[in-house]
């Protein structure tokens, strides 16, 4: 039973979704491959009701993905994006270029803060930059294993959120709590630590937005989650989906995935 919150069979009828489930497919498949997963998996996944459903493939896949996507339930959305509008910045990628195949975009991976130095403060210019364009981010936070073993987890994630977060207009934002250690390990956090840290962040979003949007913004776990785990993740009252990478990449398993949310929330 969500403590505070609506049970999602309420949320469902206000046209909130029981959950969100979001596919971070990172460097994989060539842009025919996409394309050859997601023809296979559209239809089963459309008929999963009540389920936000989100592909995010690599940038050179998006056109091909939107268009067989095109008034679809299944939303695309994008792995990065750049803060500034246009400009002399070779290689990136502005929201408004997005916006003409993509519905989301993940913002501050922790891949991306890892290989490639991402702060707090470009999370969050990268966070308003793409609400400002009409994208919904997925603002990702998580702690390293040393974090969690110094015992500063909680610290670590509450101070990861203010940073990202402020000044960042409240409607139609996506919070993913990702811990380092859990992503494509295998070892996922028990959902008992999930809900624990995801509490945590619902109540920062309170602190920072308020308590209505805090209650209406979708929390995603993610970190090595699975067909088979799914379930007990999203029954749990605070974590209202998934952001899904290894166990994306096959159509079976994510099809699979969607389901057990759908089934597990109704
Ligand atoms: C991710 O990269 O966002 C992720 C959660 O990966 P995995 O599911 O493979 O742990």
């Amino acid at each position: 039973m969500r403590k505070g919150r609506e049970k999602r069979t309420d949320m469902t009828k206000r046209n909130m979704p029981i959950a969100t489930v979001a596919a971070n497919w990172k460097m994989n498949k060539t842009a025919v491959e996409a394309a050859e997963m997601v023809r296979s998996m559209k239809d089963d996944l459309e008929g999963v009701s009540g389920v936000e459903t989100i592909v995010c493939p690599g940038f050179p896949s998006l056109s091909a993905v939107a268009e067989i996507l095109r008034g679809s339930t299944v939303h695309v959305g994008a792995q990065n994006m750049h803060h500034e509008t246009e400009g002399a910045y070779t290689g990136e990628v502005s929201a408004a270029m997005l916006m003409e195949t993509c519905r989301y975009v993940i913002v501050g991976h922790s891949e991306r803060r890892l290989h490639f130095g991402e702060t707090d403060e470009d999370v969050n210019l990268k966070a308003k930059a793409a609400f400002k364009a009409g994208l919904i981010p997925i603002v990702c936070v998580g702690e390293k294993l040393e974090e969690r073993e110094q015992g500063g987890a909680e610290r670590f994630v509450s101070s990861q959120i203010r940073g990202a977060l402020s000044g960042v207009h409240p409607s139609g934002i996506v919070v993913a709590y990702e811990p380092v250690w859990a992503i494509g390990t295998g070892r996922a956090a028990t959902p008992h630590l999930a809900q624990s840290i995801m509490a945590l962040i619902r109540h920062e979003l309170s602190d920072i937005w308020g308590p209505e949007t805090a209650r209406t913004t979708p929390l995603l776990y993610g970190g090595s989650v699975t067909p088979d785990n799914i379930s007990d993740f999203v029954r749990q009252p605070d974590i209202d989906g998934a952001l899904v990478g290894g166990a994306s990449l096959d159509a079976d398993s994510f099809v699979g995935i969607v389901r057990s949310a759908s089934a597990a929330g109704n």
